[in-house]
């Protein structure tokens, strides 16, 4: 799950990125409406969260552009205390959801989980032998058990398992894992393969490495 956050208080953005990041999405920010703009034109995401007093080009300027692109992306946009006008306005040009400053950071979790579940249009639950993913929760189980897993590790093996089966490079995983001006080299990926390897060969799940080109989840036996 890729958000992208359009926020230009430092502090408030800051803590942003460290929460999410931390719930396993990979975030990408930016600190102005231009730079908002050029990113939902070049790149995918599942959420955007959106404030609206940005510089450059006014936040509600970005979410018109996006939805006269008839994009369906989810946008959670952020007003001010007072801005009701903002918020109705924002509403109207297409937002999904909106919280107010200042908020509590569970509230915005619990708004994002809401909004990459509804709108992401892939199941909310994938199956691989014994594992199952569940993408709402971002939490993966084998039976009655939780499988452990740090955030990194989280986000290799929802790509693997949403392409099982087939061939997922090195680059792709990388691309999917780090935001822009943050550094997850090809060897760290090789790292977090390994760990997740040791923690699913047990359950009878194995990951084939093709040399070179990357990895691939293999789809268990039937029966
Ligand atoms: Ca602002």
């Amino acid at each position: 799950m890729r958000i992208l956050l359009a926020e230009d208080d430092p502090i408030i953005a800051d803590g942003l990125v460290q929460v999410l990041k931390k719930s396993g999405y990979a975030v990408d920010h930016v600190a102005n409406g231009a730079d908002a703009d050029t990113a939902l034109l070049s790149q995918q995401f599942d959420l955007l969260i959106l404030d609206l007093g940005l510089p450059k080009l006014p936040g509600i300027e970005v979410l018109r552009r996006l939805r006269s692109r008839k994009s369906p992306l989810p946008v959670l946009i952020l007003t001010a205390q007072d801005g009701v006008e903002d918020r109705v306005r924002g509403l109207d040009a297409g937002a999904d959801d909106y919280l107010t400053k200042p908020f509590a950071l569970p509230e915005l979790e619990a708004r994002v989980r809401a909004l990459t579940r509804r709108g992401t249009g892939q199941p909310r639950k994938i199956q691989v032998g014994p594992l199952v993913y569940d993408q709402a929760e971002r939490v993966v189980t084998a039976g009655e058990n939780l499988v452990e897993l740090s955030a990194r590790e989280l986000g290799v093996l929802e790509i693997l398992m949403l392409r099982v089966g087939r061939l997922v490079s090195k680059e792709h995983l990388v691309d999917h894992l780090c935001g822009w001006g943050e550094e997850v080299s090809t060897n760290a990926i090789e790292v977090y393969v390994h760990r997740l390897r040791k923690k699913l060969e047990p359950l009878g799940i194995h990951i084939t490495t093709l040399r070179g080109l990357g990895y691939s989840l293999e789809k268990p036996a039937e029966g």
